[in-house]
């Protein structure tokens, strides 16, 4: 003989699980309030398994029996497990860009599940999982921000990198690079080389492969925190001049913190991000002493927290330390292309 007991559930309708007034409030048939079953969002939820809700602390829409019912349940299962349906690629960009709403969660951002009352029958959904139209959108966030991605690179992908037939690199080296890249995506990389030689292409298919992998973490997580950035050299070290100079000029405009800061950084590692640094044209500047001493600190955090530093750039590094005169930036840039997970590239034939 089995222990369950099985109950036959009375048919729960609108009228009798609702109380009149909370009917009149409710927008008409099929809207998640006063839906049959039940919905409960997250909060509700806690609030039911500690009774606080029907102990009156909150606003009870529940007619007395249905009150009755959920009070006497205490042996809920969940038994519908949430399931992702598979997206087309072109839904998940336009739900990523907010260009239509997520078919999955109808913008909720939350999955529901049905829960079954083992005592009563009573069925009520309740939120099961985060959608994954929260990765979506921390992804495209930054994907489709312009002055992080260009257009020109937006279809930029190792998964389908190819040689390049108008690039100034002969086929068989865009090969050998894309092998190496394919073959250690999180690794540091100093990418180097003469223009049209596909580096800017190169970090943007990185840089995808990274951010992607942090979007999922994120969605996981939830904790809103990031972890990758991309900025162009000369731009965050302007940035940092501009965070320095930010109480010269009372009544200028409040000055943006920089794009990527080393409390930032130790923010990432902490929550249990790898934190993860892009940075373009590295020699396309030419940086004060505290300027370098600003790019030293960000590039040494995340050496620190055992991160990733992609940066691209005309010069090797010997010719930037040799043009910048900075013993100090040597040692830290050179751990960008050498040493164990980091690789010197030269886009050369
Ligand atoms: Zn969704």
């Amino acid at each position: 003989m089995s222990d369950v007991i099985t109950v036959v559930a009375p048919q729960w309708t609108r009228e009798t699980i609702y109380k009149p007034e909370a009917l009149s409030k409710a927008a008409p048939d099929n809207a998640p309030e006063c839906s049959v079953p039940p919905r409960f969002t997250w909060d509700d939820l806690q609030s039911l398994r500690q009774w606080k809700m029907l102990a009156g602390i909150y606003p009870n829409p529940f007619t007395a029996a249905y009150t009755a019912e959920l009070l006497r349940e205490d042996d809920w299962r969940i038994c519908s497990p949430v399931v992702f349906p598979p997206l087309d690629p072109e839904v998940r960009e336009r739900v990523g860009r907010r260009q239509m709403e997520c078919p999955m969660c109808q913008g909720k951002q939350v999955l529901y599940g049905l829960q079954h009352g083992l005592k009563t029958g009573l069925e009520v959904e309740v939120p099961s999982a985060v959608c994954y139209c929260r990765q979506l959108h921390s992804f495209w966030a930054d994907w489709a921000n312009k002055e992080i991605v260009s257009l020109r690179f937006s279809k930029a992908n190792l998964a389908t990198l190819e040689p390049y037939e108008h690039s100034q690199l002969p086929a068989q080296r865009q090969q050998e690079i894309i092998d190496l890249l394919k073959a250690h995506p999180g690794d540091s990389h100093y990418l180097f080389g003469g223009p049209g030689t596909g580096k800017t292409h190169m970090i943007t298919a990185l840089y995808r492969k990274t951010l992607h992998n942090w979007s999922v973490q994120e969605w996981k997580q939830r904790d809103d925190v990031k972890a990758v950035w991309r900025v162009s050299t000369s731009r965050l070290l302007q940035e940092y001049l501009a965070w320095e100079n930010r109480h010269r000029d009372e009544y200028a405009q409040p000055t943006k913190l920089p794009t990527v800061t080393v409390d930032g950084i130790v923010k990432a590692a902490k929550a249990g991000y790898r934190p993860a640094l892009f940075l373009d044209e590295v020699d396309k500047c030419n940086p004060t002493p505290f300027q370098i001493g600003k790019l030293i600190e960000v590039v040494d955090a995340v050496y620190a927290e055992v991160g990733q530093v992609v940066a691209t750039a005309n010069k090797s590094v010997d010719d930037l330390i040799a043009r910048w005169g900075s013993d100090e930036a040597g040692t830290v840039l050179r751990r960008i292309g050498a040493g164990p997970g980091a690789h010197s590239v030269r886009f050369a034939g």
